[in-house]
């Protein structure tokens, strides 16, 4: 893998952050940082990071909370929570949100970096899965750009391919424009960016992946709320 990996580190202790980011740079990670929940949280989606590293007490939004917000848009984000507080119902409220470890302050770098590389190790692991998509009868090789919608072989943009990505991590719901601009695309949210940019990008990958685009079946539009992909048969 030659592209760096992305960390958020969402901590208000100023000696926290400063160390997290000059360890995490050292092992050639590329860091963001937010010190308070509110500018955590909109980082944490509108950026796109391999990792979120996320204090619980913070200053306008505790780290619970900025947990179940990313989860309720991005499942699959990973995050491991750094925490002061070590009871066990503390532990299990952070993980039952979805954190992916929890590391409790204070913690040796050499055991959080561990953790680091433990969690990333699993999901990267889990994206090489989805190197090949299957939707309904047509099959994707994501790594090579191209597919097979039956008999006939298909070619993919890489913005195509990411598209699809996305909605196939995402696939039990819908996902808005809004959403595919600032996950897919990387646009900050709020930005007056044309959605129709989307909606070509819709248009093109339902002349490649479905039988009669006029009629989706796989990717099909789900009124007032997005684009959903359905991957099943
Ligand atoms: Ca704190």
């Amino acid at each position: 893998m030659s592209r760096r990996l992305r960390i958020l580190v969402v901590e208000d202790e100023e000696a926290i952050r400063t160390g997290l980011i000059d360890v995490l740079v050292f092992h050639g990670y590329d860091v963001d940082s937010a010190d308070t929940g509110p500018l955590g949280l909109d980082k944490a989606l509108t950026g796109k990071f391999d990792l979120v590293l996320l204090d619980i007490m913070l200053p306008g939004m505790d780290g619970y909370e900025i947990c179940n917000r990313i989860r309720a848009e991005d499942r699959n984000q990973p995050i491991i929570m750094l925490t002061a507080k070590t009871s066990d119902e503390e532990i299990v409220q952070g993980l039952k949100l979805g954190a992916d470890d929890y590391v409790p302050k204070p913690f040796s770098i050499q055991q959080l970096v561990l953790r680091i590389e433990a969690v990333l190790r699993r999901s990267q692991a889990g994206q090489q899965q989805a190197r090949t998509l299957n939707i309904g009868d047509v099959e994707v090789d994501t790594e090579n750009l191209s597919g097979t919608n039956g008999a006939e072989d298909i070619t993919f943009t890489k913005r195509e391919i990411e598209v699809l990505g996305y909605l196939a991590q995402n696939s039990e719901r819908p996902v808005s424009r809004e959403e595919l601009l600032s996950k897919v695309w990387g646009y900050a949210r709020g930005l007056d960016i044309e959605t129709r940019t989307v909606d070509i990008h819709i248009a093109k990958l339902r002349r490649k992946i479905e039988v009669d685009p006029r009629e989706p079946v796989r990717l099909i539009t789900v009124r007032g709320a997005g684009y959903r992909l359905v991957t099943g048969n």
